[in-house]
């Protein structure tokens, strides 16, 4: 089988997809003959299950924002056959247990239950998944390394930016970021930026670079036309994400 990711969306922002500028949707990685969804936002398993005839390994949230947890529970229940088979692993953020943004009811439905530490390895199927340390996001966030046979990628989802949160992110070839801004203008920033992307850049050095997760910051600027300064820039291979890109690995 081919080896894949597949966008079904690219933005969290509320405005962007009330509004139908873009869609919201998590991932989904198909790689190394296990297939794992990653932060089921709204839309994700209704896209899933028209796209798709595979079996669910396991489920990954990075935390309970809605634009990332809307399709948690049903995707639960569809990876577990509405809970009749014991199978899957589900790796969440202790507070998505202690909010009850996973339904108590759900929770032994999976084979396996992990309450995401800091840089820490779990195993789904064939891939290996680490978490960062802890993102500075309002909330109990982490993004991932993913260790597939022929790829390291890093899903640096929502965090601000701080420097040691490139410690989590060494040795990734492929990095996919969630950049809503092209220049943050929070005081509290809980986001990346433009600016912050070419630090990951420099440390890093991926070979590629995806940029998604987009507001109306960030596509008021062309997000297309910032990834190809940062190409030229950098002399790596950046793309703005687009709704339902597959990237093949
Ligand atoms: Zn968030």
């Amino acid at each position: 089988m081919k080896d894949f990711i597949h966008f079904f969306g690219t933005t969290g922002n509320k405005d962007i997809f009330f509004k139908k500028i873009r869609s919201p949707g998590g991932l989904y990685l198909s790689v190394d003959e296990t297939n794992i969804i990653i932060d089921p936002g709204v839309n994700t398993f209704y896209k899933y299950i028209h796209t798709y005839e595979d079996k669910i390994d396991g489920i990954i949230l990075s935390h309970i924002h809605i634009d990332h947890s809307n399709d948690l529970n049903i995707l639960v229940e569809f990876m577990t056959n509405g809970g009749q088979t014991k199978q899957g692993t589900l790796l969440v953020p202790n507070q998505a247990i202690e909010d009850k943004v996973l339904y108590d009811y759900v929770k032994d439905f999976p084979k396996q239950l992990n309450r995401i530490k800091p840089n820490t390895s779990y195993k789904i199927k064939n891939i290996e998944i680490t978490s960062s340390i802890e993102h500075k996001h309002g909330v109990e966030t982490y993004g991932f390394q993913i260790k597939t046979k022929n790829h390291n990628i890093g899903l640096v989802t929502d965090t601000a930016y701080f420097p040691e949160l490139l410690n989590s992110y060494q040795g990734c070839e492929l990095l996919i970021m969630n950049v809503p801004y092209y220049i943050q203008d929070k005081p509290k920033p809980k986001h990346l930026d433009i600016p912050a992307t070419e630090e990951f850049i420099k440390i890093i050095k991926p070979e590629k670079l995806i940029l998604t997760h987009f507001n109306s910051n960030i596509l008021n600027s062309n997000p297309i036309l910032l990834a190809s300064k940062l190409s030229q820039k950098y002399g790596i291979d950046v793309i703005a994400a687009e709704d339902d890109m597959i990237l093949n690995l």
